[in-house]
């Protein structure tokens, strides 16, 4: 199975969903660069105060801090381990910075997942979406409901709306996703890396996709 994977998608496409279901079910590394800078951001760090305005505002986080984070990340996973990257890379100085440093250490993007999904669609999930402040979980306040109303299946804390997730900043999201993302799809088909899933199947139609692209 391909184990160094990009999960490509503008906000609200499931791409968390589908990446913490990987995790679970196949032991992924997933990493969501969303929810590392959120955590700088609460730990008050050099870094997290960097972050706060540009997260807070919808707009993307200067390349060099969060390739500062993210190479922190990997370089702290074991030798050899593969990741499922969502959220990250999200410009293409960002793409290009990834492949240079996994080039220097001998290692490739293997696979890219692009979730495509219109505006509408999205807007309408993100308005539903609620999230466990404590290990990010991703939940639905109709399509993908926890088991107790409002609290974490996994912490039992209870869930809440992420501050970016109101109308006007989504809709400046998505528009920041098109202008400086979306050339991604283009910069990784080139590369014959890039596998599109249709994200507005069921969830599970999805995984089997997901699932025969990662198995090539
Ligand atoms: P997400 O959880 O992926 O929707 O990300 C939430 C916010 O974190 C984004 O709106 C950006 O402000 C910031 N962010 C996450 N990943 C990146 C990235 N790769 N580059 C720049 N900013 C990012």
């Amino acid at each position: 199975m391909r184990r160094r994977v990009i999960l490509l998608g503008p906000p609200g496409s499931g791409k968390g969903t589908i990446a913490a279901r990987l995790q679970e079910n196949f032991g992924f590394n997933h990493v969501s660069s969303g929810q590392l800078l959120r955590r700088e951001v609460e730990l008050d760090s050099a870094v997290g105060r960097r972050a706060k305005s540009f997260l807070d505002r919808g707009e993307l986080v200067p390349d060099q801090t969060v390739l500062e984070l993210m190479e922190r990340w990997m370089d702290a996973m074991p030798p050899g381990t593969g990741f499922l990257s969502d959220g990250f890379p999200r410009t293409l100085s960002q793409a290009r910075a990834l492949d240079e440093w996994l080039a220097s250490r001998g290692q490739a993007i293997d696979a890219v997942l692009f979730f495509n999904c219109p505006e509408a669609v999205m807007i309408e999930r993100i308005a539903g979406r609620r999230v466990c402040p404590q290990c990010g979980r991703v939940y639905h306040q109709v399509t993908l409901q926890s088991r107790v109303a409002g609290r974490c299946d996994e912490c039992g804390v209870a869930l809440v709306q992420r501050e970016d997730d109101t109308a006007p900043v989504v809709r400046k999201r998505f528009e920041i996703y098109s202008r400086q993302t979306e050339p991604l799809v283009a910069y990784y088909r080139a590369q014959g890396k890039l596998t599109e899933i249709d994200a507005t199947r069921p969830l599970d139609a999805q995984m089997d996709d997901v699932m025969s692209a990662l198995a090539k």
